[in-house]
């Protein structure tokens, strides 16, 4: 699994936790049309939020950006699509479909990581000192800030 810019996979769970979450609530649209019982709507709702946050979990950001991420993401999706679909927008409803979507982030972004974390270690560990001092550098570093060596790894 690729490991990609942590900032990057923050604004990936926030778009996929803010964009996907209301593109799934769309078919309450027909459910209204077609006169299916409130409940079932509800239902098919926090089930949507909690897709949403298991995919945006899935973004590749650290566990413990997912949560507040995913809670921040749902809440404005979902604040969006009802007040525009559903108004008047409820904010209690609001805020109990983010929190069911940013645990599912959460937990999404915790099974990810577990799988990741022992990848990144290895490959940071390696490429983290300078060969000749031992200084810290940084994982993009060509040169080592302490003894100009070159870090260009001779495999
Ligand atoms: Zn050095």
């Amino acid at each position: 699994m690729a490991v990609r810019n942590p900032l990057l996979a923050v604004f990936g769970t926030l778009a996929w936790a803010a964009i996907l979450a209301p593109l799934l609530c769309l078919p309450l649209l027909l459910f209204r049309f077609l006169g299916l019982p409130q409940e079932l709507a509800i239902f098919y709702g926090i089930a949507v939020f909690a897709v949403a946050g298991f995919v945006a979990g899935r973004a590749g950001t650290f566990a413990f950006a997912a949560f507040p991420v995913g809670f921040l993401g749902g809440f404005v999706g979902y604040a969006v699509f009802f007040s525009l679909a559903f108004p008047p927008m409820s904010l209690l409803f609001a805020a109990i479909h983010a929190t069911v979507e940013a645990l599912a982030a959460w937990a999404a972004a915790l099974r990810v990581m577990a799988k990741v974390t022992p990848e990144v270690r290895l490959e940071n560990e390696e490429k983290r000192r300078c060969r000749l001092c031992g200084a810290r550098v940084g994982p993009k570093a060509r040169r080592c800030w302490s003894c100009h060596g070159s870090l260009n790894r001779i495999t």
